[in-house]
């Protein structure tokens, strides 16, 4: 079940620059106090608030914050006169590759009121770059970098600590025991994808595009005919799986829609006398070939024009495409990408009353960004839909990776 075509649309899309940091609510380390365990006298521990991105570790321009000569267990803090809710962290590590290296490990720990209790999340260890840290969010007055010195002595240059914009039921709030796996697949997908926030045209772009809801062309990629009732259920199979995973989100986290719908605005075939109605309700192209299969028009794909406009659309906007679901007669497993979803057209129209289409699901799963788990697997979790072979619906793990790309998505939509 690969995810194909996704991966060199990652590459193509030039547009936009990979932003760093994963999160783009409110930097609240700009109004915070900063202090440290102990500040070299030619260093400033007000370096690390300052709101400058430091051009490199060993930054020669800036102030910095280091430790110099010491080692051990350092810290710097940032604390505020009011609690604070945060959901992660970005942190710059100083390193001249002499007297102050990167830690051989660091954490972070919130002020509970009497005591610091850890932070729990995975810890990277990067130089030149900003290290991301998510977590279940916390309120608390006071957040401190806690570094464990390896080859030399520690510091910082710079700390963002983001503010959730939203709090309670509608925050980022999963149960405990999946945050320590979903920070593992986030940072995986980070590392793994450099143009993860680059990119722009995810499931969640087009929904957000369209103001809640998804446009088809059914890719009818073998000989068989259709009959208007089967294409009726073709469509409604297809809204049916869908809606699985826009369930997920009704209610959570700022997402804005109880229901998107799903709409088959076109289909592409060989040979027209293939479809067996003469109404109208949606369009049809014959014969326009593309990777050896039949397309809806290019001018009308949100593919081929990502900045959503589609002036050479017969029909116009309302009858551009979002995503194809793209059946080819004999053709095993199956392909998700922002493109859409590519399955057997045999194993589709065997499944049309089948509660979980699981195929289906799970390439819907890759158009919204969701990854594959060839390779490794997230602590604690055996069986998940996007893990494939594993699950035959979508799971609680399913659902908040689901999530968590909306979470880490939301900023661009103003939410
Ligand atoms: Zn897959």
């Amino acid at each position: 079940m690969k995810r194909l075509a996704i991966l060199p649309l990652l590459l193509i899309s030039t547009f936009f620059l990979p932003v760093e940091g994963a999160v783009a609510d409110t930097n609240v380390a700009r109004s915070a106090t900063p202090s440290a365990s102990y500040t070299s006298p030619w260093e400033s521990v007000a370096a690390i608030n300052d709101g400058i991105d430091p051009p490199r570790s060993n930054d020669t321009v800036n102030r910095r914050w280091g430790t110099w000569p010491n080692t051990g267990t350092q810290w710097a803090e940032l604390t505020w006169p009011s609690a604070q809710t945060i959901r992660s962290a970005d942190v710059y590590f100083f390193d001249d590759d002499g007297g102050v290296r990167v830690p051989a490990s660091w954490k972070l720990q919130r002020w509970t009121g009497s005591a610091y209790a850890d932070i729990p999340g995975t810890y990277p260890v990067a130089v030149n770059a900003y290290n991301t840290v998510t977590f279940a969010q916390v309120s608390t007055t006071r957040l401190r970098v806690v570094l464990q010195s390896g080859q030399a002595s520690v510091g910082l240059l710079e700390v963002r600590a983001w503010a959730a914009d939203s709090g309670g039921s509608t925050g980022w709030n999963p149960p405990s025991h999946l945050v320590t796996p979903l920070n593992e697949v986030w940072q995986h997908q980070e590392s793994t994808y450099p143009n993860l926030y680059g990119f722009r045209n995810y499931g969640w772009d087009q929904i957000m595009a369209n103001g809640g809801s998804i446009n088809y062309c059914v890719r009818w990629d073998t000989s068989a005919t259709v009959t208007a009732a089967q294409r009726d259920q073709i469509h409604a199979t297809l809204a049916r799986q869908f809606k699985k995973w826009m369930d997920v989100m009704v209610g959570h986290n700022a997402w804005p829609y109880g229901n998107v719908p799903v709409k088959v605005v076109g289909w592409a075939v060989r040979n027209r006398s293939q479809l067996q109605w003469s109404d109208n309700s949606v369009d049809i192209y014959v014969n326009d070939i593309r990777e050896n299969a039949p397309q809806c028009a290019e001018a009308c794909g949100r593919f081929f024009n990502q900045n959503g406009n589609y002036p050479n659309c017969p029909g116009g906007a309302s009858h551009h495409y979002d995503m194809s679901l793209w059946l080819t007669a004999g053709f095993g497993g199956g392909a998700g990408g922002d493109w859409g979803q590519r399955l057997g057209s045999e194993y589709y129209m065997n499944n049309l009353n089948t509660d979980n289409m699981t195929i289906l699901l799970h390439e819907i799963g890759h158009s919204f960004g969701l990854d594959d788990f060839y390779d490794w697997t997230p602590t604690g979790q055996c069986c998940f839909l996007m893990k494939a072979g594993s699950a035959s619906s979508i799971t609680e793990f399913d659902a908040w990776m689901f999530r968590d790309w909306w979470r880490h998505l939301k900023s661009r939509y103003g939410l």
